[in-house]
Order: C-alpha cells, then sequence, then structure tokens
C-alpha cells in the first residue's frame, strides 16, 4: 500500500459525519498503540477473539438505537391514527433480540396500557412462547403500526406507509436473526404480497436476509381454535431455526 499504489489518503480520510463515539475509540485506540510503542513494544498480536471484540464495538457504537427511533418517532402525527389513539404502542422486550414478533396494531388494551399484547391476544401469546421454551423478556415484540385503529379495523395502506420506516428502523435497530409475523396483514406487509397467511405459513420466507416465520395472529387463534395445531408447526419452525442460530 502505498508506494506505487493508489492515494491511500484519500481513502483514509474520515466522512465528516462520523459518530462521535467511533472517533473516540479510534483515538484510544492510537494512544493505545503509541504508548505501547514507547514501551519498545514494535509487533502486537491480534487474536480472533480481540478482533470480534474490536468489530463488535464498532457496530454498536455505529448502529442505530431504539431509544434514538423512539425520540424520532416523537408525539407522531404523521397518520391520522394519531387523533384517535390513547398511547403509542412503539414496542417491548429485549432490545437485542435475536427474534422479533410483529403484529399488526394495537388492539384496546394496548392502546390503554401503552404496551404491546396484553390482552387476551397477549396471554395466547405468552403460552405460545412458553411452549417453545422462550419468555418475552428474551424477545422483541412490536407492531407494524404504532397507533390503534378504531374500532380494531386493519390499518389503512396510508397508514402503513407512514408508520413502516419506523418498524424498518427498529429491526435495524435489533438486528434479529428472525422475524415472527403474526397474521395476514404482518405477512403480508414484509412480503409485499396478497397471498393468504394459510398459503404463506409453514415455510421460512426471507426479508432482507433475516429469516421471516408467518403465523397466525393470537387473536385470530382465539376466533378460531382449530387453527393452533398450525400454529404449534410454526411455533416449533421458530424452535428449531433459533436453537440453529445459537449453535444447539
Ligand atoms: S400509526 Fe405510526 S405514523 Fe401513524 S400516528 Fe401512530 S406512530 Fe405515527
Amino acid at each position: 500500500m502505498g508506494q506505487g499504489g493508489g492515494d491511500y489518503k484519500k481513502w483514509l480520510t474520515w466522512p465528516k459525519d462520523y459518530p462521535e463515539e467511533i472517533l473516540n475509540i479510534i483515538g484510544l485506540l492510537k494512544t493505545n498503540l503509541e504508548y505501547q510503542k514507547a514501551l519498545g513494544i514494535r509487533h502486537i498480536q491480534l487474536t480472533q477473539q480481540t478482533m470480534q471484540s474490536f468489530k463488535d464495538t464498532l457496530s454498536e457504537a455505529h448502529s442505530i438505537q431504539l431509544e434514538d427511533v423512539r425520540k424520532e418517532l416523537g408525539d407522531c402525527r404523521r397518520c391520522k391514527l394519531h387523533a384517535t389513539r390513547k398511547n403509542i404502542v412503539f414496542g417491548a422486550g429485549n432490545q437485542r433480540a435475536n427474534i422479533v414478533f410483529v403484529g399488526e396494531a394495537p388492539g384496546r388494551d394496548e392502546d390503554i396500557q401503552g404496551k404491546p399484547f396484553v390482552g387476551q391476544a397477549g396471554k395466547l401469546l405468552n403460552l405460545m412462547l412458553e411452549a417453545i421454551n422462550l419468555r418475552r423478556e428474551e424477545v422483541y415484540i412490536c407492531n407494524i403500526v404504532k397507533c390503534r385503529p378504531p374500532g380494531n379495523r386493519n390499518p389503512q395502506k396510508d397508514e402503513i406507509e407512514a408508520c413502516g420506516p419506523f418498524l424498518t428502523r427498529q429491526l435495524e435497530a435489533i438486528k434479529p436473526r428472525i422475524i415472527c409475523a403474526l397474521g395476514t396483514l404482518a405477512t403480508q406487509t414484509f412480503l409485499k404480497t396478497e397471498e393468504s397467511i394459510s398459503k404463506l405459513r409453514g415455510v421460512i420466507h426471507t426479508y432482507h436476509g433475516i429469516r421471516l416465520i408467518p403465523t397466525y395472529h393470537p387473536a385470530f387463534l382465539l376466533r378460531n381454535p382449530y387453527k393452533k395445531r398450525e400454529a404449534w408447526e410454526d411455533m416449533q419452525l421458530i424452535q428449531k431455526e433459533y436453537e440453529k442460530i445459537r449453535g444447539k
């Protein structure tokens, strides 16, 4: 590099908007190397583990944080659902979850409490998680739209379009390895299709490189308990994939 090569200074300059945290890390690294040089140490060996932890630190510092996404959402009035909501239901759970469950929209109980899946459907979701040895604190749960549609109607296209970027940013912050889309609307929104959930479930899809596993919405299962058998198959599929990524 350098001799006979291109002008390395061109690519060595940092972009002006480089996050302050990364500049701090680089500064610390530079100071540490200069200190080692002063001690007469001319060679350092970086183990795989050290490199990985350096990469993790850099990626952590560079990544979007969920609280930033929440701040950006603010007291959102980007779509008409703001007029009838009591609370924005942003999402809840582990900010570094490997699995994110995404429903379509908050219902009445969620709107009152400002938390996702807290009503009867939430209780069923807890049981579904427990059945595959997952706890709510271990996963992240949110919805396609963050405000309750009046009378629990389906969210409309313009509402999904207005709220969608915040879901994308949430997923960018969490970086899950698996997304479970709960119900027709969530699945169709992720996969940009109008195919029915019964045709889409039972298969692992991909959404921006993340495994996407659809299943029935717990509220639908409460009304159609005979579909629980298929939902159980989907949960087992999630469990199998989860164990794979955890190296079990
Ligand atoms: S549904 Fe989303 S976009 Fe619409 S007002 Fe609520 S937070 Fe904003």
